[in-house]
């Protein structure tokens, strides 16, 4: 066996997957087929629980020094002020993450960040390595690639929507083209919008979302162009008149130095695991960009998986098959539910329009509605279902709370590396795995079921 892992693909799901096998301690060799790193800004939003992953893999303050965080969302449900003012700051209820933003970093920034934290683990990219086919026994992966082969023990497929992993894999994906037209820019203005809010105008003529970038009066523009299936030529005064049309509003355009488009498609792969191979990222689901999850949800598919092939390899091979339940039923509701509030935000039959427009008013008015937005955009609620790595008890699938405890947090106390028993402040224990996600809770040491047990041999 030439490495533990073969990481296929050295976007965010690959570089986050390499680091963490280093940090788990297995060899790993991550292979990309481009040449060099791709400089595009695609991807702009980390969310809570991203950085959370990030803490733990030891990036989240340099990633955090790249990106400025959002103090609010300013919604105009009907493109018609006043704004119904999102607060995603201080002052919007986070509760218990230390790390209560929105961060708006491009991709390529976050990209180089990982890559600088795998060299210092010891590992490189090989640039220029396509996987071209592969094959597995019950023992390993056998990979060709452009020039070479290479032979692992677990091979994980971070490449990306047209995953050549997933094709030789034989696992399809569930994909529906919508051919609604979305174009991107990142655009230099003059003055006059705030540096630190985002602002989300939902038109008739289309939706059009302006995200502050970390340079000063950069933004990103993400503009719904109805009935149309060609990009048109996306410069400054194009901006400029779009935003004016659809918004009342000057943005300042003078300048436009990256663009791109996407026909929206979201789906999910029916499959994230056949025997030692498994996808993680867009090979194994796709989003709208709206709601800027896809690279978040990567992450954290990596973040997850490398613990479970690290456990398997130390000889408790039941947390492997947590994943495919674990991920497919996450990121089957993740989809749906970007999806459908993407439907929402492109409404533009009069009806619908209005009275989805007032409904968003009054409800995002509300505190209450305030403070779940931020938290479960920031991925802070997420539940996973009872199966093979959770149990059926409170709190289990959730994340574990993070309160201070003394002058440290929870999350703190939980073990980086391997699942582990926690003591509750309030009295109980929890078992609680290195994703920060809890196993089940119960009464005292002794109530932990043997089937968990089990799964953290070591430990209890
Ligand atoms: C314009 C745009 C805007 C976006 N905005 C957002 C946003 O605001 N928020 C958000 O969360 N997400 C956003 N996304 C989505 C986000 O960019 C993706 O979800 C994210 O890049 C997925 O990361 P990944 O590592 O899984 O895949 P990718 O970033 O696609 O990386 C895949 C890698 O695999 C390599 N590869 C492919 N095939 C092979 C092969 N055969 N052998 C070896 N290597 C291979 C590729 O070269 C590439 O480096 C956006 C995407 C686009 C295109």
């Amino acid at each position: 066996m030439e490495v533990d892992v073969l990481v296929v693909g050295a976007g965010p799901t690959g570089l986050t997957a390499a680091i963490e096998c280093l940090r788990h301690g297995l060899s790993v060799r991550v292979v990309d087929k481009h040449i060099e790193r791709q400089e595009g800004s695609k991807a702009l939003v980390v969310h809570a629980r991203t950085m959370e992953a990030f803490h733990a893999m030891g990036v989240a303050r340099e990633i955090r020094s790249r990106g400025i965080p959002f103090a609010a969302l300013n919604i105009f449900p009907d493109a018609r002020p006043p704004a119904v003012r999102v607060p995603l700051g201080n002052d919007a209820g986070w509760g218990d993450t230390a790390f209560p933003y929105w961060l708006s970093t491009p991709q390529v920034d976050i990209e180089r960040c990982l890559e600088a934290r795998l060299h210092a683990l010891g590992g490189r990219v090989d640039w220029a390595q396509g996987l071209l086919e592969l094959h597995q026994d019950d023992l390993g992966v056998d990979a060709r690639l452009a020039t070479g082969t290479c032979r692992a023990r677990w091979l994980v497929g971070c490449d990306g929507g047209r995953s050549t992993v997933r094709d030789q894999l034989g696992i399809q994906m569930d994909r529906r083209r919508d051919g609604q037209l979305f174009v991107l820019a990142d655009v230099l203005t003059r003055d006059g919008f705030p540096e630190d809010e985002g602002r989300v105008y939902r038109s008739r003529k289309g939706l059009t979302l302006i995200v502050p970038m970390p340079e000063l009066q950069r933004f990103r523009l993400i503009a719904h162009l109805p009935g149309r299936d060609e990009p048109p030529l996306l410069d400054a005064d194009f901006i400029e008149n779009l935003v004016f049309e659809r918004a009342g509003v000057s943005l300042g355009a003078h300048s436009v130095d990256w663009t791109s488009h996407v026909l929206l498609s979201h789906g999910q792969s029916q499959e994230v695991r056949r025997g030692r191979a498994f996808l993680a990222g867009d090979a194994a689901h796709l989003h709208s960009p709206v709601g800027g999850q896809g690279l978040n949800a990567g992450v954290q598919d990596s973040h997850d998986l490398i613990w479970k092939i690290a456990a398997a390899e130390r000889g408790v091979p039941n947390w492997l098959e947590s994943y495919q339940v674990e991920r497919t039923a996450l990121t089957g509701r993740l989809v749906q539910a970007v999806t459908f509030a993407t439907l929402v935000m492109t409404l533009r039959r009069w009806i619908p329009w209005v009275v989805t427009a007032r409904a968003a008013r009054l409800t995002l008015s509300t505190r209450f509605v305030q403070r779940q937005f931020a938290r479960r955009m920031g991925m802070l609620e997420q539940r996973l279902p009872p199966g093979p790595g959770v149990d059926d008890t409170s709190w289990a699938g959730r994340r574990l709370p993070n309160p201070l405890v003394g002058d440290e947090r929870l999350h703190d106390r939980v073990d980086p590396l391997r699942p582990c028993v926690l003591d509750l402040p309030e009295g109980g224990v929890v078992v609680v795995r290195p994703d920060r996600v809890v196993v089940g809770r119960y009464a005292n040491r002794t109530a932990i079921p043997q089937r968990i047990r089990d799964l953290v041999p070591d430990l209890i």
